[in-house]
Parts: C-alpha cells; sequence; structure tokens
C-alpha cells in the first residue's frame, strides 16, 4: 500500500517483451494502486505478448510487425478489452496518447526514436532504457523535453545513478553547481581478462553471456565490446548537458558502483546497489519519491572489496570510436550507431567476426562527410546512410 488516495498511473510500456520490460512489469506489479499497464508494445514476439495481454490486460497492444498483430488478435481474440494494433506509427501514435501518464522506453536501437520523441512532445514523464535515440538526435530529443515540458528520466544505471547524485537544481552547464566530473563505471564485459589474439573467433553465445547483467542481445554484444560505454558516455554528454571530456570511463568489475559524480570541494558521491535493473526504473517510475523494487540491499562486509581500473582502449577501440564521433557531432554520432547496429546484427548472424566490429564502424565514418545539416531528418537520412555504407563493408569482410 502506498496510502494515495488518487487512480493509479496509466502506463504505456515500449518494448514490453525485452529484458526492461519483463523488469518493469515486475516493479509495476508490486504497486498496483499506483500504477497500472494501459499499452503493451513489441515487434514480433507473439506468444510472449500474448502471455502479457492476459496477464496485465491493457487497453491496446501494439506490434510493430504487421503479421504479428494479426496472429496476436487472433491468439488474444478472447480478451475483449485489449485493442490490437499493428506499425511503427501506430507504436508512437501510444506513445502520446492523452491518457497515457508515463512512457516507459524500452525498444532496442534507434528505430525507438520516433515514440521517444512523439513521448516527449506530447509531454508525458518519459523513462529513457533506450540509449540509441539519445545518441542519433540527442540534442534535439533533449529540447524538445524542455519545449514541452516533459520529465525524461534516465533508467540506464550509470545515468539513472548520475541523476541521483546531482543537486535537485541542476541544469546543464554545471558551473553553478558545482559539479567537476561525470564518471560512468563499466563491467568490463566477458572479454576483460581474454587474450585478444583469440577475439576473432568469439562467438555470439560468448560474447552475450555478460557477467553481472542480464540484458538483451545487442546490448550484450555492445556491453562486450565496450561500445555501449562509447554509447553511454554520448548518452551522458546529451542528457547532462556536460563536455565530453569531463564524463570518465572507469572499469568495476563488482557493478555495483554505477556511477559517480566529483564535486568542486573535493566530494566525490557514489550510487551503489546490485546490478538489478529494477532499482533504476523504480527510483524513475515514482520519483521524487522511492517505492520498493524488490532488489536486496547491499551487503557491504559479504562484498568486502571493490576494484577500479582504467579501460583498456587498445583491447577495446569502440570506446575510443566513440569519443571521436562526439567530438565531431551529433551526425558523426547518429553514423556511429547506425554503422554499429549493422555491425552487431552481422555478427549475431555469424557474419561478421567480433574483431571487425570495429573496423566496420571505423570505415563507415571515414567514408561519410559528416558536415550535415543538423535537423531530425537529417541525421535520420545520416544514419540511413551509415547504415547502407556499413552493410557494403560487412559484406566486403564476411566474402
Ligand atoms: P531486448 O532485446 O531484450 O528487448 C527489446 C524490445 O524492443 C523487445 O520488446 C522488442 O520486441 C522491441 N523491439 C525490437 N525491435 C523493434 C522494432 N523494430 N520496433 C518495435 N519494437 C522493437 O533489449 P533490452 O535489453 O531490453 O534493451 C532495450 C533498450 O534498453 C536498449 O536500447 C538497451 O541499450 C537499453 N538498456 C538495457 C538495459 C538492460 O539491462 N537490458 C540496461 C540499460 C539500457
Ligand atoms: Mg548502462
Amino acid at each position: 500500500m502506498n496510502g494515495r488516495q488518487s487512480a493509479p498511473q496509466r502506463i504505456c510500456l515500449l518494448g514490453a517483451t525485452g529484458s526492461i520490460g519483463r523488469s518493469t512489469l515486475d516493479v509495476i506489479a508490486r504497486h498496483p494502486q499506483r500504477f497500472e499497464v494501459s499499452v503493451l508494445t513489441a515487434c514480433s514476439n507473439v506468444d510472449e505478448m500474448a502471455r502479457l495481454c492476459r496477464i496485465h490486460r491493457p487497453e491496446l497492444a501494439v506490434m510493430a510487425d504487421a503479421n504479428a498483430g494479426g496472429l496476436l488478435a487472433k491468439a488474444i481474440a478472447d480478451i475483449p478489452e485489449t485493442e490490437v494494433m499493428v506499425g511503427d506509427k501506430a507504436i508512437a501514435q501510444a506513445a502520446a496518447m492523452s491518457d497515457i501518464d508515463i512512457v516507459v522506453a524500452g525498444i532496442v536501437g534507434s528505430v525507438g526514436l520516433a515514440p521517444c520523441l512523439a513521448a516527449v512532445q506530447a509531454g508525458k514523464r518519459v523513462l529513457l532504457a533506450n540509449k540509441e535515440p539519445l545518441v542519433v538526435a540527442g540534442e534535439l530529443l533533449m529540447a524538445e523535453a524542455r519545449r514541452c515540458g516533459a520529465d525524461l528520466l534516465p533508467i540506464d544505471s550509470e545515468h539513472n545513478g548520475i541523476f541521483q547524485l546531482l543537486p535537485a537544481d541542476y541544469t546543464p552547464g554545471l558551473q553553478s553547481s558545482g559539479v567537476e566530473r561525470l564518471t560512468l563505471t563499466a563491467s568490463g564485459g566477458p572479454f576483460r581478462r581474454r587474450d585478444p589474439g583469440t577475439f576473432a573467433t568469439i562467438t555470439p553465445q560468448e560474447a552475450c553471456r555478460h557477467p553481472n547483467w542480464s540484458m538483451g542481445e545487442k546490448i550484450s554484444v555492445d556491453s562486450a565490446s565496450m561500445m555501449n560505454k562509447g554509447l553511454e558516455v554520448i548518452e551522458a554528454a546529451r542528457f547532462f548537458g556536460i563536455e565530453a571530456d569531463r564524463v570518465d570511463v572507469v572499469v568495476h568489475p563488482q557493478s555495483l558502483v554505477h556511477a559517480l559524480v566529483q564535486y568542486r570541494d573535493g566530494s566525490m558521491l557514489a550510487q551503489m546497489g546490485n546490478p538489478d535493473m529494477r532499482t533504476p526504473i523504480a527510483h524513475a517510475l515514482a520519483w521524487p519519491q522511492r517505492i520498493e523494487a524488490g532488489v536486496k540491499a547491499l551487503d557491504l562486509v559479504a562484498v568486502g572489496q571493490l576494484d577500479f581500473e582504467a579501460p583498456d582502449e587498445a583491447r577495446f577501440p569502440c570506446l575510443a570510436l566513440a569519443r571521436q564521433a562526439l567530438a565531431s557531432g551529433q551526425a558523426a554520432t547518429a553514423a556511429l550507431n547506425g554503422a554499429n547496429e549493422m555491425a552487431v546484427a552481422a555478427f549475431l548472424r555469424g557474419e561478421l567476426r567480433f574483431d571487425r566490429l570495429a573496423t566496420v564502424i571505423e570505415q563507415t565514418l571515414a567514408a561519410m562527410d559528416h558536415a550535415v545539416a543538423s535537423g531530425l531528418e537529417a541525421l535520420i537520412a545520416h544514419e540511413r546512410e551509415a547504415k547502407r555504407q556499413a552493410s557494403v563493408f560487412i559484406a566486403e569482410w564476411s566474402r
């Protein structure tokens, strides 16, 4: 019981069948008086979506894939309260529906940009796990959130940690709040100690076996190549409006400290907790209140020791590529994201070697002119061109 008398807040969950979707539904189920699932969206997993509809009885279920939508409508024909819609447009419309209070952005990839933007422009509280939209068009998304009065809250664990550590009156620019630097921790992924001479033979299964977090395939591969941390440096710079050279990355294999903020007076504040996405999700759902998330408190004595080391950029070249793109501007980060999405998908299909992920991204960035207009359409077109360009390089490498 939370003691509140008001009606539950209505939630639209984008990417309901994924890892973030699962964690979000777990937190929501702990607070039935407070939250209600109104919309669920997914790409093509009909069985899982049908199962979720039976449990949560949303008013609307949307599948991006039209064929999957038809199958879902048949599978849940006995649930009259749930309408089924299909297509990307319907997902973006659902995220902006007038009776929705909170949108959880848990889609993977830059395909999540349109619904994120729609939710922001409708002035919703938007919980952002989906980091690729910020990498492609973050400045625009942040400006729209300010213009439309949307509460855009990060649930990527490191960024949520920083959000928790910053003063309540923080505004991008930092000088007045005494904030000097932000630090994102990285686990180092499954290959922190693996002989780089064997990186060519890494299988998708090995890359997806993350030591500390259970996540979707794409972000697991990104974590293994450390591109995830590169995307997160871009995400932090955009989200908190801070210069790239004031965002540090430190490898912390236990993943118990998620983020740190260095203040001018010498204080360094850390946000800690067990590695479980339900913590940042619960934080942002209830913010500025705190609710139970089903996550055990850290037992520091049992933990005993925390380790920190500098990231090995020779072993993980994706981190430097992301920093270079960030220095070049939004079009370059859009291209970086597009090339990475194509390379990761090819790796997961077994068509590209793990050690060629960075090569394809570097080749794509070098082949393109990033001095393009910074509007939304131009950025989307630039990312699309990067995807096309990257697929040419991937085809050459897989020959
Ligand atoms: P996932 O692969 O487990 O789930 C992805 C979800 O997106 C699924 O529900 C899928 O149906 C949906 N989806 C995929 N393609 C789509 C499309 N074309 N149109 C509409 N929906 C589509 O991924 P995840 O691990 O839950 O990650 C989701 C996002 O959150 C990613 O951007 C990831 O970087 C970010 N994130 C995840 C975690 C985590 O712990 N999983 C942590 C931090 C950030
Ligand atoms: Mg993260």
